[in-house]
């Protein structure tokens, strides 16, 4: 269906997939607790990562992408929310099981994150320098001048020119591309196994947005590094993923190959999202647009999550929730719908 907007991506040398993953969920569960009620922006969410690999994670806002990342660094402010169900597995090890120290080790140096808007992740007061060598003195214990160093390397690695003399300036003084090259920078500087950038290139324009896309797709090339890689763009899921997710309201609704979504979304939300993509809308027809809008994590419907919404769904849907399947004749490609053959014929 879409396949055109793919490319060959230059790092298929994935191991196969009875390597242990690097990152397992299984039936995550993270809700927030108010007096409006829970809202449970995560609920039972299971998808995998193996060493080497990107995972695109794409969903609307408030499907629940953003809140599953911070719930594997365990960074979900602690009330009002709370990991209340299933496991995290990282090398094999429950992350949930982990002291407040040991997760700080894991932070940073084994799992690292790059968020959407840099300038309220890096520090106004200091230096970029200084950030990375703060990073790398608390991880790694190089001392002063080796950190210093190393920060001007990491620099010159995600391609900021003159680093010599930008690591002794300040993030106000960069434009923003070159502030998201320095969170990448502080991200890899200790050689993490896994990167979480949740939406890195959605504040930048499309020159800037492409080139962060070949510096993380580059960097993952040459460390190994897996990616988990968050965004509400198909086509940023395009250029770097190898697998997909598709989140809708909490739960994973398709699992695929990029190749396999692309070609045929079988999910009837994930099909929506690609109908909205411009650039398959004639040049004189209306955007498609999914009708409706993610339900807030409070007020989930019954039965499907996306029953409201979709223009195939049947009683069955209002009531009872479809679970992930094997889709038949795949490898390991999972939906979650009553009606696949249906919506095969969308
Ligand atoms: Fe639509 Fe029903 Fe499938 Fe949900 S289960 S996506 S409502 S057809």
């Amino acid at each position: 269906m879409a396949s055109e907007y793919l490319h060959e991506p230059k790092h298929l040398n994935l191991k196969k997939d009875s390597d242990q993953p690097l990152l397992e969920l299984k039936s995550l569960q993270t809700h927030f607790f108010s007096d409006e009620g829970t809202a449970r922006a995560v609920d039972g969410v299971s998808y995998k990562i193996l060493p080497g690999e990107t995972l695109g994670v794409v969903g609307e806002s408030g499907s629940g992408k953003s809140v599953t990342a911070l719930s594997i660094m365990q960074l979900v402010p602690q009330p009002p929310g709370k990991i209340v169900g299933g496991e995290i597995l990282f090398k094999g090890q429950s992350l949930l099981g982990m002291s407040e120290d040991e997760m700080r080790k894991i932070r940073g140096n084994e799992i690292a994150m790059i968020f959407q808007e840099p300038m309220t992740a890096l520090n106004p007061v200091f230096t970029v320098g200084d950030q990375i060598v703060e990073t790398v003195r608390v991880h790694r214990g190089l001392d002063k001048e080796e950190a210093r160093a190393h920060a001007i390397s990491m620099l010159e690695k995600v391609g900021i020119p003159s680093p010599e003399t930008r690591v002794d300036e300040y993030p106000h003084q960069l434009s923003g591309g070159m502030r998201q090259r320095v969170m990448i920078a502080i991200a890899m500087s200790c050689d993490p196994s896994l990167l979480i950038a949740d939406e890195p290139t959605t504040a930048l324009d499309v020159t800037i947005q492409a080139q962060i896309l070949d510096l993380i797709r580059g960097l993952q090339e040459e460390e190994g590094m897996s990616v988990l890689l968050i965004t509400h763009d198909l086509a940023v899921i395009a250029e770097v993923a190898h697998h997909v997710a598709v989140m809708y309201a909490g739960k994973v609704v398709e699992y695929a190959t990029v190749f396999e979504l692309f070609d045929s979304p079988a999910h009837p939300y994930s099909l929506g999202l690609f109908r909205s993509l411009p650039d398959l809308a004639g040049p004189n027809e209306p955007l498609a647009t999914i009708p409706g809008m993610v339900p807030p994590a409070t007020r989930f419907p019954s039965g499907c999550r996306f029953h409201p919404r979709c223009s195939i769904a049947t009683d069955l849907c209002k009531t009872d929730e479809p679970i992930l399947g094997f889709l038949n004749g795949t490898d390991g490609r999972t939906v979650a719908c009553h009606h696949i053959d249906e919506a095969a014929k969308l």
